[in-house]
């Protein structure tokens, strides 16, 4: 029998739930093949760095199965339809009996999934699995078998489901005879930009070395550094877990390993607390599929009438608002490609909140310059903070980009480290560096702030209501 693995957003050979199950038998032919969709990333606005990390890591999956014995074959064409062509020709091509593959929870990849399963028929038997999360989307339901709409009582059903049994991690394949030469690989014809490898080391084995570190002591210490941007405080995992060089189950797994009483409520269990959002946001988008259409979850906010202030929103992107947390976390976004949740949270508030901008812009402009952009997370972070989502902020709770500067930031060392050109501001006035200028009659070389939030916050508690009441 002839088994093909079609890789997608689970690259690595460790705890792969379909690469597993593909060389159960031990006398399959067993082949991978992944399908690079340009045109299809482009629409979905894939970031130039999320490429060059999917890139990275195809090439060190061919070698990783090449070792093993198992070709990864590399193809491109434009876009998902066409990959449901090229892949019916390759089966034929190679005699392929049964294809394999995980998951994934957006709804043009349902539909191309489901589309493929319909095209093989009865001619290759399609196997998928539920590899990107810890419970299958729709398995974790209110008593009515809905879908929580409110994150506690989801993540508390959720503990009492692990509690019953923990998803077991399955290991890599054993090799199938002797290792294969590595092929040179034709890299996709996508946009690329470079990965700062120090930040984001290249690898299957780098990942599971982060967390293990991570979860050996920081892990413990998150719950009071996690909120601090200027310190590392939390695990940088997220760039992995978006393209599946890690799974959420080797994250459980080591968490537990090291901290036992995690599941408890003991050490580690806010970390914990973090991979179940990011379950929560994947099942809902499964259970509401108009979530990846561009549309609220609250209905009535889709009336707020949004302003287009095409300068401001360019302002925001190269963090030149003139409030230095905001543009501290836009400039470590822009050069690096990953941003602090805290300050996603703000820049995301001041964007939609200060600015009353529509939150897909935003959204998607994230999307196109995240490493770990991911539509579930991203899209729920976006509509948490726009407060047009499930269990979101209410939309009159609007953060101050200042006093958040000063909470998490109180010195101003996060700043400092992205705006060298507050250098000689005191720390007193980091996060007012106007009232400073001001001060002592200088002209820095800054941004005044764009907005007074005073007022932004009125004008956006109107457009709000206004919206609510035209429901
Ligand atoms: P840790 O704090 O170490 O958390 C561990 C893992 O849990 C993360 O790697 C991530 O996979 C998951 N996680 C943590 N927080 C969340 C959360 N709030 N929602 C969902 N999953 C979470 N995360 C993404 O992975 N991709 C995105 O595109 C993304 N966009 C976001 C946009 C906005 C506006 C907001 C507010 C949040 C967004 N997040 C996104 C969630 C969160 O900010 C990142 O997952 C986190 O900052 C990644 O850093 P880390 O790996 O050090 O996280």
């Amino acid at each position: 029998a002839t088994h093909l693995v079609w890789f997608r957003n689970d690259l690595r050979v460790n705890d792969n739930l379909a690469l597993s199950a593909a060389c159960r038998d031990p006398d399959a032919r067993v082949m991978g093949i992944f399908i690079a969709t340009p045109g299809q990333w482009r629409q979905h606005d894939m970031s130039p760095r999320q490429a060059e990390f999917i890139w990275q890591h195809v090439q060190s999956l061919h070698a990783a199965l090449a070792q093993r014995g198992i070709n990864l074959v590399i193809h491109e064409v434009d876009n998902f339809d066409d990959s449901l062509a090229h892949l019916k020709t390759f089966c034929t091509s190679h005699n392929v009996d049964a294809l394999f593959y995980n998951y994934q929870y957006e709804l043009n990849e349902r539909q191309r999934d489901a589309a493929v399963e319909k095209m093989l028929g009865c001619e290759v038997i399609c196997q998928g699995f539920d590899d990107s999360v810890l419970l299958p989307p729709g398995s974790v339901t209110t008593g009515n078998h809905e879908m929580y709409k409110v994150f506690t009582p989801f993540s508390r059903a959720f503990i009492k489901q692990l509690h019953e049994g923990l998803p077991e991690c399955v290991s890599a394949p054993k090799a199938r005879g002797a290792a294969l030469e590595t092929q040179k690989l034709n890299a996709f014809d996508y946009p690329r930009k470079a990965v700062d490898s120090t930040l984001f080391p290249v690898g299957e084995q780098q990942a599971i070395n982060q967390l293990r570190q991570f979860c050996r002591q920081p892990v413990a210490d998150y719950q009071q550094q996690r909120d601090f941007p200027a310190n590392d405080g939390t695990s940088r995992l997220s760039a992995y877990l978006a393209i599946g060089v890690l799974s959420p189950r080797q994250c459980l797994h080591r968490l537990l390993k090291e901290h036992p009483q995690a599941l408890e409520g003991g050490a580690g269990a806010v970390w914990l607390n973090e991979l179940i959002w990011r379950e929560f946001y994947r099942h809902l988008l499964v259970a509401y599929p108009k979530l990846c259409r561009h549309q609220p979850f609250i209905s009535w906010t889709d009336n707020v009438v949004w302003q287009q202030d095409e300068a401001q929103f360019i302002a925001w992107q190269q963090g030149q608002t003139g409030f230095p947390i905001v543009d501290a976390a836009m400039r470590q976004l822009n050069a690096t490609g990953w941003m602090h949740n805290r300050l996603r949270m703000v820049t995301a508030s001041f964007l939609v909140k200060d600015l009353l901008i529509d939150w897909r812009l935003g959204e998607r402009y994230f999307m196109s310059q995240l490493i770990d952009g991911d539509l579930a997370a991203n899209n729920g972070g976006w509509q948490w903070a726009a407060s047009t989502g499930t269990d979101a902020a209410p939309y009159f709770r609007i953060f101050n980009p200042t006093t958040q500067g000063e909470r998490f930031d109180a010195k101003g060392a996060f700043i400092r480290q992205w705006l060298p050109e507050l250098n000689d501001v005191p720390d007193k006035f980091i996060h007012t560096p106007w009232l400073w200028a001001q001060k002592e009659q200088l002209t820095l070389d800054y941004p005044q702030p764009i907005v007074d939030h005073k007022q932004a916050r009125i004008a956006t508690l109107a457009a709000y209501e206004a919206a609510r009441k035209s429901e």
